[in-house]
């Protein structure tokens, strides 16, 4: 899995979005990943930068200060960082019809859930009842048991010592302009654009 890199004289960089902003649509629209990948993550990079600078998370990797740190402000903006990072780097620009996890992962899925639909109902409910902002994941928890978790504001996954494999960002920010406060139908046609085999790398295996 890739992460945001640092160095000591620049500080975490922005990660590299892997296909055109207009890659995703008609899924996820090119003004809403100009947005949310240019603006919206640029400011938590910019914070977590300002927030780490001259202290003990200097020099910590952003999983390490996602781990570690107290709550509070540069915990937010390193969880968000996180979070971004791994959101912006599970799609693909080449949906394919029918599109869903086959191999292994498909294997765990129908092991912890029974099959695909079951899993995509448990995300969807997840995301359509989460209160205010957060973000639903697909996880693996350390004994290799997938589950799917809710977080709430700039949680991740990795702060409980568990896996974030395929992570749902419902704060209004990431639909708002596309769908409004259409949020299962925004949370329905992701499953359009999941890149499964970049899912299935993240997996202990
Ligand atoms: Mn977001």
């Amino acid at each position: 899995m890739s992460t945001s890199t640092r160095n000591s004289i620049t500080g975490y960089q922005m990660p590299t979005l892997l296909y055109p902003s207009s890659a995703l649509e008609p899924v996820i629209s090119q003004k809403t990943v100009e947005y949310h990948f240019g603006k919206h993550l640029q400011t938590y990079v910019d914070n977590l930068n300002r927030l780490a600078h001259g202290n003990e998370y200097e020099k910590m990797g952003l999983r390490e200060i996602v781990e570690r740190a107290p709550e509070g402000p540069l915990l937010n903006n390193a969880g968000q960082v996180l979070n971004h990072v791994l959101y912006f780097e599970q799609f693909t620009p080449y949906p394919k019809a029918n599109n869903r996890p086959e191999g292994t992962l498909k294997g765990a899925i129908n092991f912890d859930f029974g099959n695909f639909e079951t899993l995509k109902h448990k995300m969807e409910d997840a995301c359509n009842s989460l209160f205010g902002s957060g973000w639903v994941w697909l996880t693996q928890d350390e004994r290799g048991k997938l589950e799917v978790m809710r977080c709430y504001n700039g949680d991740n996954p990795a702060r409980w010592h568990m896996k974030p494999l395929y992570g749902i960002d419902v704060w209004e920010h990431a639909y708002y302009l596309d769908y409004q406060n259409r949020r299962a139908e925004h949370v329905k046609r992701l499953w359009e654009i999941v890149d499964w085999e970049l899912v299935e790398s993240r997996m202990d295996l």
